[in-house]
């Protein structure tokens, strides 16, 4: 058995879930369990339609929701057979009632909870799924749809919502094992339910996240994360064009990547298949013969230091100061205390006898942490911040590699600097405007030599 998941540009049209189903349909013999996405950005619609309706705009939110039937209808027509035509269309008049009730209500209420946002942005994998379930039937094969929300537990900490896991397994080791011997399952990612049934949903980009628990709870064999690039790259390809591909990764190298902002895969994807050691794949959807990246549970050897650079924008620093705690105890569980405090996660920190920076990706309750911090020290922001992460196991093997870095950034501000307690990374922060530049100066220092071992060149294309 394997899990195949396909992320939100592999479903985006009647095209590509005909792409889809000829790739799954090659595999059908070992026993495919889908897991999609949304169609396209049917997410982020969902949640500008939620906005808009608590803004009360009642004609605009009206014809975002025509629209958004409109594009699942036209989509979907094209890959259902003409028997079921008439199914598909009640089916989606079905959904996007109850989805408009519920904008309705919002619009009423003038407000918007973790859960009410969870309750909309669920349509979005809802709808995909019974379509390509449709779709796979008419293409030939004997598709089965599961409702995610039935399988999938989670923590009622809705728009984050965590998997309960024993629960979550127990129901896939019970129902989708089974049905996924006969037939092709077909599942929404990213959603779930509550214990009391409560639809929640596991964070953005999360259906890689459920693709791992689906993966883990029936023993897949493999995990395939089906996307839009051909693999993981050497450098996020929406800051430096040209990275190559990374043919093998360790599940350490893969976490440490995602954390620090490689899209490519969501940060949680990996600990269910390390639990269960099941390899996971990245591949491209367009072009699937690419062997893509594997990422599996051994020390991948490299000739190389480095084996990726991962980016995070819209980075806050914090500059927290305080002369008189010089010396004092105490000083960094308080600072600590106030993030907690505001549920707040910190990525990077770096000390000294009298002050602490750190740096923070969700500025959301950054006011009332800046008043909380300045009860007891000077705080001050710095916005518009970048995290650069460089990621290799070899990093703790290979001296010299942060005078490889300082050299290459040679004219670049380097607001801070840390190097990983798992030693496998080195991070460092720069102004945003400085981004670009930098990881170009960083990927010609640790790519210009490759090992072939590991990496896969990228061509230049010359036209
Ligand atoms: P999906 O909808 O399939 O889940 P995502 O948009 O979430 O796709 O993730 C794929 C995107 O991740 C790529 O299009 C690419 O822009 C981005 N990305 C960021 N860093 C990397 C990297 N190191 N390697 C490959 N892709 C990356
Ligand atoms: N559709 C969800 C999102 O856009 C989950 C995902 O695509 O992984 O965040
Ligand atoms: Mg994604």
């Amino acid at each position: 058995m394997i899990v195949m998941k396909f992320g939100g540009s592999s479903v985006e049209s009647a095209a590509a879930i005909e792409r889809v189903a000829g790739i799954v349909k090659a595999r059908e013999p070992r026993h495919p369990v889908v897991v999609v996405s949304a169609m396209g950005k049917t997410t982020n619609k969902l949640l500008a339609i939620a906005q808009t309706a608590i803004s009360g705009k009642r004609e605009d939110y009206i014809r975002q929701l025509h629209d958004l039937r409109d594009f699942h209808s036209r989509e979907a027509r094209q890959v259902v057979p003409l028997a079921e035509r008439s199914q598909l269309d009640r089916t989606l008049d079905d959904h996007f009632q109850e989805l408009t009730e519920l904008v309705k209500g919002l619009a009423v209420l003038g407000e918007l909870t973790p859960r009410s946002i969870d309750a909309i942005s669920s349509y979005g994998e809802r709808l995909s799924s019974y379509i390509v379930t449709l779709a796979f039937r008419h293409f030939g094969m004997n598709a089965v749809h599961v409702d995610s929300r039935d399988v999938v537990v989670t923590d009622r900490r809705h728009t984050q919502a965590a998997p309960l896991l024993p629960q979550t397994y127990a129901r896939l080791a019970e129902h989708v094992r089974p049905l996924a011997a006969e037939s092709v399952v077909v599942m929404g990612g990213f959603i779930g339910a509550t214990e009391d049934g409560v639809t929640s949903t596991l964070g953005r980009g999360g259906s890689d996240f459920t693709a791992s628990i689906v993966g883990a709870g029936i023993d897949a064999e493999e995990i395939q994360i089906w996307t839009d690039v051909d693999g993981m790259l050497t450098a996020d390809p929406t800051i430096l064009a040209g990275g190559h591909r990374v043919k093998c990764i360790s599940f350490d190298e893969a976490a440490e990547l995602a954390y620090f902002g490689a899209k490519v895969l969501h940060p949680a994807t990996v600990l269910p298949a390390i639990s269960k050691n099941i390899p996971v794949l990245i591949l491209n959807s367009r072009r699937p013969d690419v062997e893509g990246t594997r990422i599996v549970s051994r020390t991948v050897h490299c000739g190389n230091a480095v084996k990726s650079i991962a980016c995070k924008r819209n980075i806050a620093l914090v500059n927290v100061h305080s002369t008189r705690m010089l010396m004092a105890h105490g000083f960094l569980h308080r600072i600590f205390e106030v993030f907690d405090r505001y549920e707040t996660s910190v990525d990077m920190v770096a000390t000294s006898e009298v002050s602490v920076s750190l740096t923070i990706d969700n500025p959301a309750r950054l006011e009332e942490i800046l008043a909380d911090l300045g009860q007891f020290a000077e705080a001050g922001i710095e916005t518009r911040q970048a995290i650069v992460c460089l990621v290799g196991e070899n990093i703790r093997y290979t001296p010299g590699v942060a005078r490889r870095v300082f050299d290459a950034l040679d004219g670049i501000n380097i607001r801070m600097i840390s190097q990983g307690g798992s030693l496998l990374n080195i991070s460092f922060v720069v102004a945003e405007a400085d981004l670009a530049k930098s990881v170009a100066a960083l990927h010609q220092e640790f790519f210009a030599e490759l090992d072939p071992e590991v990496f896969e060149k990228h061509e230049a294309v010359h036209v």
